[in-house]
């Protein structure tokens, strides 16, 4: 059976990069009737935000990713699955105890150098242009004067004693055939001075243990990859299959910052993005069914089916924001009115000015105005700012909104517009078809000798209070003979 992981460090909130990384490995063992497992990477203590496990795991469990094996959501303390913990800083003794069989056999050796010798040899590497490299001074240090060192108490970490002179070679699911000089991989720190593993020990001995049989994960660790691979055979244990997954990049194709982006997944779920549409979005960032398929909207489920790590593209993938509201747009109007309804409730309930309660979005006149909402919004967030004027009878809004330069209205030919509107709207029966408005306010117009614009801009501020709302006669239609009138009226009085 399949067997793969998403191993996040609880460095922050969750980033769009990991949340495709997570979606990959989950559509891959959904796909293969496989298993996830989610691994809480915490070796670097000096970088642990508290907090941040849980809202990790809440993140991926909002978009829908549901895990077989990792820490309980409800308590991270417990665990779901039989291979835990799964919180790699309750595993210290496991560790321990996997490094000692290296040091035993000679794939592992104890390193004394200072930081200062360190340092200074980092230093003349750059100078001399060549790549940082630990000079392997320890590697042959006789086994005696080490012996002595540790008497001493002697600070001191943990090296991998990578294979000198050979190439490692391992073919990757996405990027193919790779390889890589042993010359150039470092001897790598597994146990830092503390005693504490670095992440490539802890990774490593983990996804051993944890049985996993993939490991998808992003292409910033592919440098990482044959330290991996040189442990795997160290410790004498089957590697599991690689795949690396493209880099996210901005428009100007560096790689996706927070100076050009929000990266956080919290920000566009407080933005108002669908999980449905962040989930179809991010799959594509990377990976299509190929075959020429056109299919640009996958459920879930779809998703599933299609997913292959053999179609992930081996070039960065472009986050286009604009990619986003397109689906997100669609996924909105998917709604049903009462499910819409329910959708931006929460986000109603944010707005000092609402007073109401979800009833007020639940009747015929809410089912009427909100397909309005529906089909004009691209996030959620915008809907309470269309709601308002469609909630609020009390018309409370600067006048000086109803003038318009290039229209040429002033506040007389508001006025006059709006007297005009009144009184034919008063006379108007069918308030339910927008064209028939229509006909009824040209003949007003036709009446008055003036522009368009210069009758329908001031009855539409008179009914919204908004630079911007639907168009005139749909605004009417949507509240009614009662509400537009009561509303003209209001705004006549203050004129
Ligand atoms: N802890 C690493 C991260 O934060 C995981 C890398 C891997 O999947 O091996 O991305």
């Amino acid at each position: 059976m399949y067997k793969t992981r998403f191993a996040p460090s609880p460095t922050g909130f969750l980033h769009v990069g990991g949340l495709r990384t997570a979606l990959y490995a989950y559509l891959f063992a959904r796909k293969h009737e496989g298993k996830l497992i989610l691994r809480i990477e915490d070796t670097d203590r000096t970088r642990f935000v508290e907090g941040a496990t849980e809202s990790l795991i809440r993140t991926v469990l909002w978009a829908g990713l549901e895990y077989d094996e990792g820490p309980d959501p409800n308590n991270i303390d417990l665990e779901i699955g039989e291979n835990g913990p799964y919180i790699q800083s309750k595993r210290n003794d496991t560790y321990e105890q996997e490094v000692q069989k290296l040091l035993d056999e000679g794939h592992a050796y104890r390193c004394f150098c200072s930081k200062d010798r360190l340092d200074e040899m980092r230093k003349e590497q750059q100078k001399n242009k060549q790549a940082p490299m630990y000079d392997k001074k320890c590697r042959h240090r006789p086994k005696e004067e080490t012996k002595q060192l540790m008497e001493q108490g002697v600070a001191h970490v943990i090296r991998l004693a990578v294979p000198e002179n050979e190439t490692l070679r391992f073919r990757d699911s996405i990027r193919g055939d790779m390889q890589f000089k042993s010359n150039t991989i470092d001897d790598q720190v597994l146990v830092k001075s503390d005693g504490y593993p670095t992440y490539h020990l802890a990774n490593v001995v983990d996804d051993h243990y944890m049985g996993i049989t993939h490991v998808i994960r992003g292409e910033e660790w592919l440098p990482s990859t044959p330290k991996h691979i040189y442990l795997y055979r160290a410790f004498g244990w089957e590697e599991p299959q690689f795949a690396h997954i493209p880099l996210l990049l901005n428009k100007d194709k560096s790689k996706l910052s927070k100076r050009q982006n929000d990266v956080a997944v919290e920000d566009y779920i407080a933005k108002g993005y669908l999980k449905e549409a962040l989930i179809n979005f991010i799959a594509l960032l990377g990976w299509n069914p190929g075959d020429g398929s056109t299919q640009e909207i996958f459920s879930m489920k779809e998703l599933i089916e299609t997913f292959s790590l053999k179609k992930v593209h081996k070039a960065g993938a472009v986050f286009d924001l604009e990619r986003l509201d397109f689906f997100n747009a669609h996924y909105i109007r998917e709604f049903s009115a009462k499910e819409f309804a329910d959708k931006i409730y929460p986000w109603l309930e944010k707005e000092e000015w609402f007073k109401g309660t979800a009833e007020d979005l639940h009747n015929e006149y809410a089912y009427k105005f909100l397909p309005a909402v529906q089909t004009r919004i691209k996030t959620l967030a915008e809907a309470p700012a269309m709601i308002r004027y469609f909630l609020t009878d009390k018309m409370d809004y600067d006048l000086s909104l109803l003038e318009h330069e290039k229209m040429k209205i002033t506040p007389e030919i508001a006025k006059q517009a709006l007297q005009a509107c009144a009184e034919d709207l008063q006379n108007l029966d069918n308030y339910d078809e927008e064209d028939a408005i229509k006909e009824h306010l040209i003949k007003t117009i036709e009446r008055l000798g003036m522009k368009n614009g210069q009758v329908l801009w001031p009855l539409r501020v008179a009914l919204s209070g908004e630079q911007y709302s639907p168009g005139a006669f749909e605004i009417v239609m949507l509240l009614g003979k009662e509400k537009t009138l009561d509303r003209i009226a209001q705004t006549l009085q203050k004129l």
